[in-house]
């Protein structure tokens, strides 16, 4: 189910960057029109909400999302839809602007990322080629990594 696609309503930004951390192309803006709406879920993307009247009028193109906990609400989802992540495709897409990420060219990567860094994750740097952002493994990767193990995420899929 890898191949699913969201758009997140206002109100669940931190959803939506789980979603992007664990693979899933998840559109979301801090605002956005009943119109973009519409037009996402024709692209065939479900819209995940918290309002119970976009959620009726949208029927089954929709999932109404519960808890005003990050955990609460992804792992609501995951349970309602089935999601099981690879963990292959974690950490492929930019969590910022939801672009799926490239290897990073080593003579581009040695001048934007921390020295140590380059030295230590040499060709596993990758970059976001729409917003231009490196990401590496590092302490914050590993943070999360622990928290989707937390919530159960690593199991055997
Ligand atoms: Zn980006």
């Amino acid at each position: 189910m890898i191949d699913m696609k969201f758009v997140a309503d206002v109100m669940l930004g931190r959803l939506a960057k789980w979603l992007r951390i664990l693979g899933y192309d998840t559109y979301y803006q801090s605002s956005c029109s009943e119109e973009e709406i519409h037009a996402l879920i024709r692209e065939g993307r479900l819209l995940l909400t918290r309002n119970t009247d976009r959620a009726g009028r949208t029927g089954s193109k929709s999932v109404l999302v519960r808890g005003n906990q990050v955990s609460e609400q992804l792992l609501g989802l995951a349970r309602e839809l089935d999601l099981r992540p690879r963990r292959s495709a974690w950490f492929s897409r930019c969590v910022v602007c939801n672009t799926p990420l490239l290897p990073a060219r080593e003579s581009d990567a040695r001048e934007k990322v921390p020295e140590y860094v380059f030295y230590q994750s040499g060709n596993r740097i990758r970059f976001c080629p729409s917003c231009g952002r490196y990401f590496w493994q590092g302490s914050h990767r590993s943070r999360m990594t622990a928290q989707l193990m937390e919530w159960g995420f690593g199991g055997k899929h």
